[in-house]
């Protein structure tokens, strides 16, 4: 048995354990990236969703019709309310300070203030 052969292969291997826990690294730092964007961009796209059917009834609305126009504006606001909530329980900021970060120091007051803000006005 050839002793320093193999304890050339154990550094090799070492070696290449080093890399592929380095890479391992930089590919969770991508995916953290990665998941951070996703839910910025589905706050905004909430966010624009709301804007627009705003726009819309506000364009289409009738004295009339205004009663049922803003319960429905309720009930969007809710979902969206929902949508939040549900980002924030998944381990997302929802907060204007770490927007769309994922949180890894467990709840965050500025999360809950704003949580309890939307609660108010719905
Ligand atoms: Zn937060």
């Amino acid at each position: 048995m050839d002793k320093q052969a193999i304890l050339r292969q154990v550094a090799q291997v070492e070696e290449q354990m080093g890399e592929l826990y380095k890479e391992l690294g930089g590919l969770k730092e991508r995916i953290v990236e990665l998941l951070e964007e996703n839910t910025r961009l589905l706050m905004e796209n909430q966010h624009l969703k709301e804007l627009q059917e705003e726009n819309e009834e506000s364009v289409a609305s009738c004295p009339q019709e205004e009663k049922k126009t803003n319960q429905k504006q309720l009930d969007k606001k809710g979902k969206g309310y929902n949508n939040l909530a549900q980002l924030y329980e998944e381990g997302f900021h929802i907060c204007n300070v770490h927007y769309g970060r994922i949180r890894s120091e467990g709840d965050c007051l500025f999360c809950i203030a704003f949580l309890n803000k939307s609660t108010k006005e719905y």
